[in-house]
């Protein structure tokens, strides 16, 4: 069974990584989307709030499971019995950083490989920061992020708001 691991901070989830979750699924028997837990970075969501979302979002995909993880990738990957990390690629800013991961990973693990999608037209710039930032200025967000999720989206946008209000 080949076991694939697509990992992220996810905060919130996106139509780009959807995308990247849905071609996945259907090329590997099993998809474990990773919500990696990143102390450096100070996230929206919580790691539970960004693991119900993306449940919510993925359960009409029967192989695909949602999990997280504080664990080095490379270790957690060997812990699952997966020998291939997926990615998604976009215009320009992605290549460096995600080239020089996936050296470091197959260094650790060397039977852990990184495979690239490159992400589609429409998801090219898409980003979990700039909805964030689209969402403070009440832009609709419809098509950049998943509906299931942008009512609680827009709900999380205006208890921030209204808490620096005061
Ligand atoms: P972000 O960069 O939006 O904060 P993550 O750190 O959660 O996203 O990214 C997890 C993975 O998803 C990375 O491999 C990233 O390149 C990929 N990804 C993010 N957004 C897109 C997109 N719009 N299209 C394709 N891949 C994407």
């Amino acid at each position: 069974m080949k076991i694939a691991i697509y990992p992220g901070s996810f905060d919130p989830v996106t139509t780009g990584h959807l995308n990247i979750i849905r071609r996945s699924a259907k090329i590997f028997d099993r998809l474990i989307v990773c919500v990696m837990v990143n102390a450096g970075k100070d996230p929206m969501f919580s790691l539970e709030e960004r693991c119900e979302f993306l449940r919510r979002v993925t359960a009409d995909i029967p192989n695909v499971e949602v999990d997280f993880s504080s664990d080095l990738l490379a270790e957690y990957a060997r812990r699952k019995g997966s020998c291939v990390i997926v990615k998604g690629l976009r215009a320009g800013s992605d290549f460096e950083n995600e080239f020089s991961m996936a050296m470091i990973n197959h260094r650790i693990n060397q039977s852990l490989d990184t495979m690239f999608l490159t992400a589609e037209h429409e998801f090219m710039y898409l980003s979990s920061s700039a909805v964030k930032e689209l969402g403070s200025y009440h832009v609709d967000l419809s098509g950049l992020l998943p509906e299931q999720i942008i009512p609680d989206f827009e709900e999380r946008i205006q208890s921030i708001q209204g808490g620096n209000r005061s």
